[in-house]
Parts: C-alpha cells; sequence; structure tokens
C-alpha cells in the first residue's frame, strides 16, 4: 500500500536489525487518516470472505481495526493482554510471547463475543514471529468459528511469523511487507513473498 510504505520511508525509525519505530502515526500517536485508509483497504481485500467479526489484540491492533470494522459493518473485538476484574472465567485463552517486550502474556476474549458461528478476520500491526497471530488463531479455533485470514499493517518478511502463518493455510495480507532493516534503512518486497 503506497500511501502506508511512503509514511513508513518517512517517518519510520530502525532501532536495529529487527526493530522498526512507528510511535508517530501507529504505536503511540494515532494518524485517523492513515488508519482509515489502512481499515478500507483490509476490507476491499476481503470483502466476499463473509467476515462477521474482526478480531485484534490491544492496544496497536486496534485502530486499524475500528476502520475495517466500520466499512465492513462488522464488530470488533480485541483481546486483552491483562486479566480484568470484569472478566473471568467465561473466556477463551492462548499465551503470547511477545517480540518486542520479551515478555509472554495470557490473551483472553470473553465467550460472549465470539461463537462458532463467526467467520472472523484477524488484524495486528506488525507480523514479526507470528505469536500474537498464532495466539489469535488458537482463540478462534477454541471458539470453533472460521478464520478468514490475517491484515497486516507492516509485515517484516525477513523473520518467521509470515511462513509459520502462510503455511498452515491461513490468508495473510499484509498491506506493508519490508524486506529488510539493514543499516538503519527500510527496504521493501515489491510482491507478497507466497
Ligand atoms: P510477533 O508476535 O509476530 O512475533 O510480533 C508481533 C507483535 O510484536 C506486534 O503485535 C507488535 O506489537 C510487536 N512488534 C513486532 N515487531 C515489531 C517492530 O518491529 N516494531 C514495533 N513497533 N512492534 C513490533
Amino acid at each position: 500500500m503506497k500511501l502506508l510504505k511512503e509514511k513508513i520511508e518517512r517517518e519510520g525509525r530502525v532501532l536495529s536489525e529487527n526493530v522498526l519505530k512507528v510511535d508517530s502515526f501507529l504505536n503511540h500517536q494515532i494518524d485517523p487518516v492513515l488508519m482509515q485508509a489502512i481499515g478500507e483497504e483490509f476490507a476491499a481485500r476481503f470483502k466476499d470472505a463473509g467476515i462477521t467479526k474482526i478480531l485484534t489484540i490491544e492496544s496497536s491492533g486496534i485502530a486499524p481495526s475500528m476502520f475495517a470494522g466500520l466499512t465492513l459493518g462488522v464488530p470488533v473485538v480485541f483481546a486483552r493482554k491483562r486479566k480484568s476484574l470484569t472478566l473471568s472465567d467465561n473466556l477463551f485463552s492462548s499465551k503470547v510471547h511477545s517480540f518486542t517486550k520479551d515478555v509472554t502474556n495470557d490473551i483472553s476474549v470473553s465467550k460472549d463475543f465470539l461463537s462458532n458461528e463467526d467467520v472472523v478476520l484477524i488484524i495486528d500491526d506488525f507480523l514479526a514471529n507470528g505469536q500474537a497471530a498464532l495466539g489469535l488463531l488458537d482463540i478462534v479455533g477454541q471458539a470453533n468459528a472460521q478464520t478468514a485470514g490475517v491484515g497486516i499493517v507492516i509485515e517484516k518478511g525477513f523473520q518467521t511469523g509470515g511462513s509459520i502463518i502462510r503455511e498452515r493455510g491461513v490468508r495473510v495480507e499484509s498491506l506493508a511487507n519490508i524486506k529488510s532493516l539493514v543499516n538503519g534503512k527500510v527496504e521493501f518486497f515489491e510482491e507478497e513473498p507466497t
């Protein structure tokens, strides 16, 4: 997605050969105009998939998911990373190791909001080693719901997550796919790796 790639080139900061910081438009400050375009792009790519629900993970997946949900006319559910006093036993949960924070979180979704009648589009901000996406796929599986696919704002195609998820036969649509972050420079794949 051209608009997104240009924004990454202008404002992204390469912190290391593995980590890209995009705090100015996605992970801290949020650019609503760009998020709307991103949400519409996900909606267009999955418009014929019969989606009934979007599933994401707090907090950075919520903004792009909201606009995709608005365009598709479906609710957005976000998995919580912390135990909540108002969330109890009625939960689907899975363990997710965070790539950037090096901690393992139990993520959870109330059973009230996912069922075997749902066709789910999973959305997240980054795809690195695939742990967050695998946790969300696990939760969709526990609900006996169907997965329509995974929509990713920024895939780091040089890490393993994309191939792990695609090898499971899950459709992955990433709007920007990074080939390398070597020498402080962002290089994109022209086409998504198949
Ligand atoms: P994975 O679970 O695929 O290993 O990592 C995905 C999660 O880690 C995303 O939800 C995102 O929050 C975080 N993440 C992974 N790589 C990066 C990165 O390069 N930059 C930022 N800002 N977050 C990342």
